[in-house]
């Protein structure tokens, strides 16, 4: 497999997601960091959005809620390269209606490496790293290569 680089800026593009049962928890990490949440560009699952602008008075950019599509919204982005780093801080004590989007937005962030953050303390270490404001060019596998050997191994040829 050949490997490519792709940057990403000082400034990120961070989004922030939390599940029902994890929502205090994210609002906490949140307050605790908005300084440094502050220096970078947000993003949320709707309702999770709309908590951060009401109680931490920050702005973000929010697609749909999440059972109602939010995460594939997310995920999609990713695949975009509109992302650059998850916050995800996933239940795993409940099952959700929309346990396939989780899954399949998690997956996503694992096909394009950006950092993912399932918990407050792996967002606390993150966030203390210096890479955080420095730009960064991550490794991600040459999907060409793969695209092109998709075609040529159907039956056929095409
Ligand atoms: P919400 O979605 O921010 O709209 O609650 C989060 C989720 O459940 O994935």
């Amino acid at each position: 497999m050949e490997y490519t680089r792709l940057g990403m800026r000082a400034r990120k593009r961070v989004a922030l997601i939390a599940h029902d049962n994890k929502k205090d928890d994210l609002l906490r990490w949140a307050r605790e960091n908005r300084d440094a949440l502050t220096k970078h560009e947000l993003f949320s699952t709707g309702t999770t959005g709309e908590l951060l602008e009401k109680t931490l008075g920050l702005t973000v950019g929010k697609v749909e809620s999440g059972p109602l599509g939010g995460d594939l919204q997310m995920g999609a982005r990713i695949a975009q390269g509109e992302i650059d780093f998850l916050v995800f801080f996933w239940d795993p004590l409940e099952p959700q209606p929309h346990d396939p989007d989780v899954k399949a937005l998690l997956r996503i962030a694992v096909v394009w490496n950006i950092p993912v953050a399932c918990d407050d303390a792996s967002a606390d270490f993150m966030f203390s790293s210096p890479l955080m404001s420095q730009e960064y060019a991550r490794l991600v596998p040459d999907y060409q290569s793969y695209r092109n050997r998709r075609l040529r191994e159907r039956p056929n040829g095409g």
